[in-house]
């Protein structure tokens, strides 16, 4: 299928031409036909597999079938996404896609000043990206209104509710009218998602491309056996030995972030951390620089890392597993993207074993145990309990209530992403 054949208009064409995609990835062909029909949709699809374009595309040729209005035109598409960095990365797409169109948009996030976002709302906006806390802040402020909304998309909702957004999900629904069309992007279903879906999308169409809990077919997963405390070393030698350009590199924990980026700059590999205690400035940079190859490492936080968009990147290192199996998921998902083969090595010590038996359950697949010559693990070392990163438990284990108050809560979620 070629993109002509999906009944997008020339100026979308011209600008998916300029980006020099030649055919439609799966989940755009699957979706784009239902979004143009103006339908309910849930997609089963993660980052990397062109989802973005999935739903911007036919977004724009809506809105572009629809008069605008004169004056001052309302908001008339709300795109929710869990984090700043997946926030300002739809709106990069969305301008993108959309630079042979009149429509305005905007993007607006935590952690930055308010007025600007002010400023550009009192301009006039018709499409609004937006991470849920700055949305609600705007919202009691009365600086936007929501009572226009003909399509609204929740992107990466599995994440969201990992996050905690439920409760703002709900609040920012129940301010939307009640004729509109929804989509819902999410890589997992839990029975949350399955609830959430069932009180927010009316009759949807489903489009499914990556089979629920498998890993990418492109990427190259391998496992190597190191102890605990060599794993840093491990790294750097890796690097150095491949002459590796362009890691990203997992942590559990923003400290061990801080600390393999301090390790490898100390032996001359550029390296930088990206987490939820850098300012929003200093992790636009990093990544600004990771993508433009002055930096050859970025070490980074599930939470930060989710929703990257770094194309072809070819190597993906899990210093540490995530505790939480389906992260390993999301994090392979940043190599071998849109069509590009990438690497994803797991650095696994003893006291993980049982993390990675779990994400082999999870995508079904036994790894080899590989040894790297020097780096041989000693067999005697006991196992000992993971120290998790704040805002991390075990699996298995219930969630602790929180009883601080609820306004407390949501600056502090906000302060550690
Ligand atoms: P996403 O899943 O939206 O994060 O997109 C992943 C990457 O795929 C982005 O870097 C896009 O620029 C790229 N992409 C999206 N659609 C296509 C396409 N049809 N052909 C090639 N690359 C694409």
């Amino acid at each position: 299928m070629l993109f002509s054949d999906l009944h997008l208009s020339s100026p979308l064409l011209k600008a998916v031409q300029e980006e020099g995609y030649t055919h439609p990835t799966p989940v755009q062909e699957k979706a784009i036909p239902y979004i143009l029909q103006g339908r309910d949709m849930l997609a089963g699809a993660q980052t990397g597999t062109g989802k973005t374009a999935g739903f911007t595309l036919p977004i724009l040729e809506l809105l572009s079938k629809q008069p605008r209005m004169k004056g001052k035109n309302p908001i008339r598409v709300l795109i929710l996404t869990p984090t700043r960095e997946l926030a300002a990365q739809v709106g990069e797409s969305v301008k993108t896609y959309g630079k042979y169109l009149p429509f305005k948009s905007t993007v607006i996030f935590g952690g930055v000043g308010i007025n600007p976002q002010i400023q550009a709302l009192r301009n006039g906006v018709d499409i609004l990206i937006a991470t849920p806390g700055r949305l609600l802040d705007h919202l009691s402020q009365g600086t936007l209104d929501l009572k226009h909304i003909d399509i609204f998309v929740l992107d990466e909702a599995d994440r969201m509710l990992d996050m905690g957004f439920i409760k703002d999900i709900r609040r920012v629904i129940a301010l939307l009218p009640s004729k509109r069309q929804n989509l819902l992007f999410s890589a997992t279903y839990s029975d949350d998602i399955k609830k959430l879906c069932e009180s927010i999308l009316k009759n949807p169409a489903i489009v499914e491309v990556a089979k629920r809990n498998t890993s990418s077919e492109l990427v190259n997963q391998r496992v190597i056996i190191v102890d605990c405390k060599r794993k840093t070393a491990l790294l750097g030698e890796l690097i150095k030995k491949h002459r590796w350009e362009q890691i990203l590199v997992f942590t559990r924990t923003k400290h061990h972030a801080n600390k393999v980026s301090d390790y490898l700059n100390k032996i001359g590999i550029s390296a930088s951390a990206i987490h939820g205690n850098k300012s929003q400035g200093a992790r636009t940079k990093a990544l600004a620089d990771f993508k433009a190859g002055s930096i050859t490492v970025l070490a980074a936080t599930d939470i930060a890392a989710r929703g990257l968009d770094i194309d072809q990147l070819p190597h993906v290192i899990n210093l540490e597993l995530p505790n939480i199996s389906e992260d390993y998921v999301h994090r392979i998902g940043r190599t071998g993207r849109a069509g590009n083969n990438g690497e994803a090595i797991s650095l696994v010590c003893v006291d993980e074993f049982e993390y990675l038996k779990n994400i082999e359950k999870l995508i079904n697949r036994k790894f080899e145990r590989e040894i790297v010559e020097g780096f041989e693990p000693d067999l005697t070392i006991k196992p000992e309990p993971i120290q998790q990163g704040r805002g991390q438990r075990p699996q298995g284990q219930p969630k602790r209530r929180d009883n601080a108050p609820r306004e407390y809560v949501e600056k502090r979620r906000e302060r550690n992403r």
